[in-house]
């Protein structure tokens, strides 16, 4: 390979990484290419080398891809918050599921997996029946799995219903707010993120006014001086109530009820506060909430589950999406009422209350202690009272429940973050043999991993379906169903 760095040269784009970059490959060498869409003919720029990969920026597009479509918003190149904003959506699904697939298949060795509406069993209804027994003896033994087709959005714009824009100031000393630039500190201008609620654009113009009013600055993150550093701002889609919290760099907002009288002007506005940071830190908020109008909290549903949502707690950012997730999960697990389940990694407890509508009992375990906190709050709130939440890691809970009290599951669901669930954890849930493990996973690559250990100790997938929380990132979410097929446990 005779590239050195900045050579310009031509491409083609093949495949595309985890994080949603093109891949490339000249003479055995991998080019990742930020922007760049698989089916893409390109003239890239190569920027950093390393032994066997590099880095090359995408120029210019020679030939484009089927795929591409020209971008809807004017900075999605410069923020980064939109890896695939250039491909289609529906070539985002179908490069989501494949991804899943692939994963799947190569870490997770299931070699009986199709994607939806290929495989021998093509067009047949899944059964709900016994196959887990179908499947023993049988040398190739294994029925395909097919996978259900990946949920998308109706409409992939506008989903998030929380969005944090930094502020600062342009050359020309006017107050901006926007975001931090791909991997930076610098604020781009930008009130209308397309991912956000559109009412974003007249709230952070509504502040803007106020402080050019009142002559309020703009926190300055070199000097540590300034006042204003970001503006939360979360909108209840079921309810349409709709929250802003300043972040200051101070104990005080000054003017206060200039800000509140003109923030009120905007339908649906329910809950004003600031947060106190005086930090010299990335972290967005501090701890201390100030309130200023309203009940300090917004609701909002998830199925017929009531959360009360303050500035500073833990809530899904595509609410329909996570529905549409928690409720795959709730028909894999085919609760009938009589069923005891736990829910490892439960978090506010999104899913624990969500089955435990359909469950005789539902167990939560959660390392975060605040978040149970949440959890326990938002039982009450609903009136369930079929529930209960431990504090703590996993891997120690529920051995020790194990051990200690025998405690008995019919399902298990787990939700770890990123890196995927502790051996022990998955030891224990083996040796408690429940009839279903239902696993919810936002990296397909650790989920295979456990996958095949699962596997392996005689738990068969027999479901997989991916849904998509993050139209326009690479990211993607799956749920699958793995029965135990009688080789442990009972
Ligand atoms: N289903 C949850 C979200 C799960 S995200 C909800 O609806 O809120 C994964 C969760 O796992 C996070 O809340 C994280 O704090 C928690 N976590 C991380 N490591 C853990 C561990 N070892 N044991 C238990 N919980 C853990």
């Amino acid at each position: 390979m005779n590239i050195k760095k900045n050579d310009v040269f031509e491409v083609i784009i093949e495949d595309m990484s985890e994080s949603g970059e093109g891949v490339g490959k000249l003479d055995g060498y991998i080019w990742f290419i930020k922007d760049a869409v698989i089916g893409d003919l390109i003239e890239a720029k190569a920027m950093k080398m390393k032994k066997n990969y590099g880095f090359a920026r995408l120029m210019k597009v020679l030939k484009p891809s089927p795929a591409r479509v020209k971008e809807r918003c004017a900075v999605a190149r410069q923020c980064g918050g939109c890896q695939l904003q250039m491909m289609s959506y529906e070539e985002q699904l179908k490069f989501k599921q494949r991804k899943v697939y692939n994963n799947l298949k190569r870490i997770g060795g299931l070699d009986n997996l199709y994607l939806p509406g290929e495989g021998p069993g093509a067009g047949e209804k899944d059964g709900e029946g016994d196959r887990a027994g179908d499947r023993e003896g049988g040398e190739s033994g294994r029925k395909p799995v097919i996978m259900e087709p990946i949920i998308g959005m109706e409409d992939p714009w506008r989903y998030r219903n929380k969005a944090q824009f930094p502020f600062g100031m342009n050359k020309e000393n006017e107050v901006i707010a926007g975001f931090y630039a791909g991997r930076t500190h610098c604020i781009i201008e930008n009130d209308d993120c397309l991912l956000g609620i559109q009412e974003n654009r007249e709230i952070l113009a509504a502040v803007k006014q106020i402080m050019t009013q009142y002559g309020i600055k703009p926190y300055q993150e070199e000097s540590h001086t300034g006042l204003i550093r970001h503006v939360l701002i979360r909108k209840g889609f079921r309810t349409g109530e709709l929250m802003v919290c300043f972040v200051v760099n101070g104990r005080k907002l000054p003017y206060s009820e200039g800000f509140v009288e003109r923030l009120l002007e905007i339908p649906g506005m329910t809950s004003i506060s600031y947060n106190v940071n005086m930090e010299k830190t990335n972290v967005i908020l501090g701890r201390e909430v100030v309130n200023l109008y309203g009940p300090g909290y917004i609701t909002d549903y998830i199925g017929n589950v009531k959360y009360r949502i303050s500035p500073l707690s833990f809530y899904q950012v595509n609410p329909v999406q996570t529905e549409r997730l928690y409720g795959t999960a709730l028909e894999y697990a085919g609760l009938t009422g009589e069923e005891t389940v736990w829910d490892l990694y439960c978090g506010i407890g999104t899913i624990s209350l969500f089955l435990s509508q359909k469950a005789k009992k539902v167990y939560g375990v959660e390392i975060v202690p605040q978040a149970i906190e949440d959890a326990r709050e938002n039982a009450r709130l609903n009136g369930i009272e079929n529930v209960e939440f431990f504090v703590g890691k996993a891997e120690e809970v529920l051995p020790k429940q194990y051990e200690e009290d025998k405690v008995y599951a019919d399902v298990i669901v787990v939700d770890p973050p990123r890196k995927g669930c502790d051996p022990v954890c998955l030891d224990t849930i083996v040796m408690m043999g429940p009839k279903k493990v239902v696993y919810v996973s936002c990296d397909s690559a650790t989920l295979a991993r456990d996958v095949k250990y699962l596997e392996e100790r005689g738990y068969w997938v027999e479901r997989v379906s991916c849904v998509d929380m993050f139209p326009m990132s690479g990211h993607v979410e799956s749920v699958i169903m793995m029965r135990n097929c009688g080789l442990k446990g009972k």
